[in-house]
C-alpha cells in the first residue's frame, strides 16, 4: 500500500475540480493533488453554455481567451411556441457591464480539455484513474483518503468536486435534497440530449442563439455547436420525455429523436410536409443520451473533521463541497457548470490563504472561509430558484391557450426591451458573481 501526503486533495477532474486546481496554483499554492476516477476524458458532453460572469472568472485564471477561440459567441436565448419566438434574452445589452457581452456556446468536453491543458502548462497533472472509496480522520486531525487501487493520500483539506453522486459528500454524511422539499417534476424527470446534423443546412435555425420551443407542457431545445470547416452544421438538441411515455433508450437512435422533434419541436424543423413546406430530417446523430433531472443542495458545503479555530484547534481536516457535489438543478438557462466553475475559482484565494495560515492569520482566514461557504450556498439557492422560475414560465407559455390572459401577458411582456435585458442580466450571473 502506498501513502502520499498533500495539503489539498481535489477529488474529480470535471470543470469544477480543474478550475479549482488552476485557481489554487495561480495563487502560488503548490501542495495540491487532483485525482480522477476515469482513465481518460469521455467524448460525451453535457454543458453547452458559458455565461458572462463565468467568462470573467475564467479570464482571471487565463482560460477565457482559449475557450472563446473554440466556441461560438451566442447573441441570445430565445423562447418560442412551435411557430414563432415570443421571448428573448439579448446578451449584447450586457456590453456596458462586462467585456463578455455574449453567451459562449461550447461543449463541456472542449471546456475541460482547455482547463486541463492550462493545468498541464502549470506543471500539475491529473492523477488518473484513481477512484476514491473512503476516508477517515487520523490521529493528527488530518484526513486519510483511500483509493480503489489501495493507495492512501493524507490531506489537510479534501475538496469534493466529484459530481452529483459525490462519494465525498456521502462519506462526510452530508444530506442532499431539494431546498423546497419539492417532489421530482414528472414532466422533467426524463430528458434527452443529442448532437445532430440536418438533411438541409437551410434549416432556418439561428446559428448563434439558443432556441427553446414550449408547447403543451413539452420542451424542445436547439443550440448551434462549433464545427470543423468541412463538416455540416451541428446542433445540440434536447427535449423532455414525460414519465407516462416510459423510459427512453439509453442512447436514443435517430428515429426516436425524429419522432420527438416532429411532435414537440418547431414546425420549421419538422419532417412532416403538412406543417413544414420544406421538410427537414435529422441526417446524422453524432451522440445521444438520456438523463434524469431534479434540484438538490448539500446541507453544508464545509465539514470540519478537526476542531474549529474558535475551539483552539488548528482547523485541520476540512472537507469542502463544490460544483455538482454541492448543488444540482434542471439545465434550464444552462447554469449548472457556470455555478461550479465560479465556486471553484472564487475558492482558490480563500483556500490557499487558509492552508498557508500561521497561528496569527488563521482566525481571520477561517472567517473568510466561513463567509465563502455562506455566499456560495446563497448563490446556489438563488440559481436553483431561477431555474425553477424559468421552467414554470416555459410551462405556462407552453400550455396557455389563445384565450388565456397568460398567453397574451407573456407575449406582450416578452417584447419589452427592458424585460429582454433583464432576462440576459439574470442568466449572465453578473448580478450574482
Ligand atoms: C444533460 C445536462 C445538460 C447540462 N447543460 C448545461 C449547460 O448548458 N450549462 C451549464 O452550465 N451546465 C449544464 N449542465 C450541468 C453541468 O454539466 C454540471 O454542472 C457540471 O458537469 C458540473 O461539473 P463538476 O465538475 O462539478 O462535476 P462533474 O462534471 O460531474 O465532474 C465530476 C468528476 O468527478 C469524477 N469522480 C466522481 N466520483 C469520483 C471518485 N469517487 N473518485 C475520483 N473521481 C471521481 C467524475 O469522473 C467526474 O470527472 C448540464 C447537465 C446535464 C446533466
Amino acid at each position: 500500500m502506498s501513502t502520499q501526503r498533500t495539503t489539498i486533495l481535489i477529488v474529480g477532474a470535471g470543470p469544477t475540480g480543474l478550475a479549482a486546481a488552476i485557481s489554487l496554483v495561480k495563487q502560488g499554492f503548490r501542495h495540491i493533488l487532483i485525482v480522477e476516477e476515469t482513465a481518460s476524458k469521455g467524448a460525451a458532453s453535457r454543458a453547452m453554455t458559458i455565461h458572462a460572469a463565468t467568462l470573467e472568472a475564467l479570464d482571471s485564471i487565463n482560460c477565457a481567451e482559449a475557450l472563446i477561440e473554440l466556441g461560438i459567441k451566442g447573441s441570445g436565448m430565445q423562447l418560442s411556441d412551435r411557430t414563432a419566438p415570443f421571448m428573448d434574452a439579448e446578451f449584447a445589452s450586457l456590453a456596458p457591464y462586462t467585456k463578455f457581452p455574449f453567451v459562449l456556446l461550447i461543449s463541456q468536453s472542449t471546456t475541460e480539455m482547455v482547463l486541463e491543458a492550462q493545468l498541464h502548462e502549470m506543471d500539475v497533472e491529473v492523477l488518473r484513474p484513481e477512484k476514491v472509496v473512503g476516508f477517515q480522520r487520523n490521529d493528527d486531525g488530518e484526513i486519510d483518503v483511500s483509493f480503489e487501487s489501495g493507495k492512501v493520500i493524507t490531506a489537510q483539506y479534501v475538496l469534493g468536486a466529484d459530481g452529483a453522486k459525490s462519494v465525498i459528500r456521502q462519506l462526510a454524511g452530508v444530506g442532499f435534497a431539494d431546498p423546497d422539499g419539492a417532489p421530482v417534476d414528472d414532466r422533467l424527470a426524463q430528458m434527452i440530449l443529442a448532437d445532430v446534423s440536418f438533411s438541409s443546412s437551410n434549416s432556418n435555425l439561428p446559428t448563434d442563439k439558443v432556441c427553446g420551443t414550449a408547447s403543451g407542457g413539452k420542451f424542445f431545445l436547439t443550440i448551434p455547436l462549433p464545427k470543423s470547416p468541412e463538416s455540416d452544421p451541428i446542433y445540440r438538441i434536447g427535449f423532455n420525455v414525460p414519465s407516462s411515455a416510459g423510459p427512453p433508450p439509453s442512447n436514443p437512435p435517430t428515429s426516436y429523436l425524429q419522432q420527438y422533434l416532429d411532435e414537440q419541436g418547431p414546425f420549421n424543423l419538422s419532417s412532416d410536409a403538412s406543417v413544414n413546406p420544406n421538410p427537414i430530417h435529422i441526417s446524422k446523430t453524432i451522440w445521444s443520451t438520456r438523463f434524469r433531472t431534479h434540484a438538490a443542495i448539500a446541507d453544508q458545503f464545509l465539514v470540519r473533521m478537526g476542531s474549529p479555530v474558535e475551539a483552539g484547534g488548528r482547523g485541520r481536516g476540512l472537507v469542502l463541497l463544490v460544483g455538482d457535489a454541492a448543488h444540482i438543478h434542471s439545465p434550464a438557462g444552462g447554469l449548472g457548470m457556470n455555478l461550479g466553475i465560479r465556486d471553484a475559482i472564487s475558492l482558490g484565494p480563500v483556500l490557499a490563504a487558509h492552508a498557508a495560515s500561521n497561528n496569527e492569520s488563521l482566525p481571520k482566514n477561517d472567517k473568510l472561509l466561513e463567509e465563502y461557504v455562506t455566499t456560495r450556498r446563497d448563490r446556489a439557492l438563488s440559481t436553483i430558484r431561477l431555474t425553477k422560475r424559468i421552467m414554470s414560465i416555459a410551462n405556462v407559455l407552453g400550455t396557455a391557450k389563445l384565450l388565456d390572459i397568460n398567453y397574451w401577458f407573456f407575449r406582450l411582456v416578452g417584447r419589452i426591451p427592458f424585460v429582454k435585458r433583464q432576462i440576459a442580466w439574470n442568466l449572465s450571473g453578473l448580478g450574482n458573481r
